[in-house]
């Protein structure tokens, strides 16, 4: 389908899935009500959980939310790219795109069918990533395909996404203490140097959870159990005859091992093993483990972002 039969559709308030360079979206025309909600239908997403709103720009802001100055500076640096905003709304947002806070999240994509798709758009796109609600996120075509296929129309192809996790979200509703509140695909250290000061980490924060839902203890998950080490895993576990787990190592071990041994990395570079993290963790979910054993990545920079998920997708309890 080309992208103004794509805009078409979603004007009249259908569905369309999308790629960004951080995970594939499940996009919506942000303004429209009606189709946001078959958003959460689709995914199965508690409607407490907001949406991203995205917009091709910095300058497009101003009609939907109340912009300062931190975040014309990040937007300066960044934007395009994967870092979300969240921002005091203005009216025009639907309630259901915020879950009724009065902040909005906003980001700019740096992927170019999404951009060439949004250039078009007199309407900013909410996109949560699409997959069903807690279920591993989507970096191809294929994998929405595989979890949604029957339930959206159109499926936009952009390749694999080059980043593999989702956006940082930094908390600007003030100004003077602004506050990461998802790790993600951009590391917190750049955004720091950058700005030259300090921001509230997740693990410091007194948000409470209702105003960033993305933070549920369980997400990202497989349906097969997963075992996080904290320490690298040595070889004698790995070469033991038991075939029943599946070893998820940050990177290429020494010499050639059996086939349960998959590694996200040939050299530990933490890009490799972001953009690699999903689609590795969807083939091992579906290899008929009885459990997965995966290596926490060091951290810092991006290997924060890939521990917030691990740590989710292995989370056990009710929540
Ligand atoms: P995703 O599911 O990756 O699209 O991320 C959406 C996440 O953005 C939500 O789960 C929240 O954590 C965060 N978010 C969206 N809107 C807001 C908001 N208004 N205030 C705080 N966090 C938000
Ligand atoms: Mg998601």
């Amino acid at each position: 389908m080309n992208l103004r039969s794509v805009r078409k559709f979603l004007r009249l308030g259908e569905l369309v899935a999308i790629p960004t360079e951080t995970v594939y979206g499940l996009a919506a025309n942000a303004l429209d009500p009606a189709a946001c909600a078959r958003i959460f239908e689709v995914k199965e997403r508690p409607t407490a959980d907001p949406l991203i709103c995205h917009v091709p720009g910095f300058d497009a802001l101003d009609a939907y939310c109340h912009v300062n100055e931190r975040a014309a500076q990040l937007a300066e640096r960044f934007w395009p790219g994967p870092l979300t905003f969240i921002l005091p709304k203005k009216p025009i947002v639907p309630d259901i795109v915020t879950a009724g806070l009065d902040s909005v999240a906003v980001r700019s994509p740096n992927h170019p069918v999404f951009r060439q798709l949004i250039d078009g758009c007199d309407f900013p796109l909410a996109a949560p990533s699409a997959n069903p609600f807690s279920y591993i996120s989507p970096t191809l075509a294929i994998h929405v395909q595989a979890n949604l296929g029957n339930r959206i129309d159109t499926i936009l192809d952009g390749g694999p996404c080059d980043l593999g996790v989702e956006s940082t979200i930094v908390d600007l509703r003030d100004p003077d203490r602004p506050a990461i509140l998802r790790y993600g695909a951009l590391p917190v250290e750049s955004i720091e140097n950058a700005l030259q000061r300090r921001f509230a980490r997740p693990e410091e924060s007194k948000t409470p959870l209702s105003i960033a839902p993305g933070t549920l203890p369980k997400h990202y998950s497989p349906r097969t159990q997963l075992e996080l080490r904290s320490t690298p895993v040595l070889e004698d576990e790995l070469s033991s005859n038991d075939r029943t787990a599946a070893y998820l190592l940050l990177r290429k071990p020494p010499h050639s091992l059996s086939n349960h041994i998959h590694w996200l990395s040939e050299n530990g570079e933490l890009e490799s093993i972001a953009a690699n993290l999903f689609a590795k963790l969807r083939e091992l979910d579906s290899a008929g483990y009885e459990k997965i054993v995966a290596e926490e990545a060091p951290e810092l920079g991006l290997g924060l972002a890939v521990n917030d998920r691990l740590r989710r997708a292995a989370y056990r309890g009710d929540a």
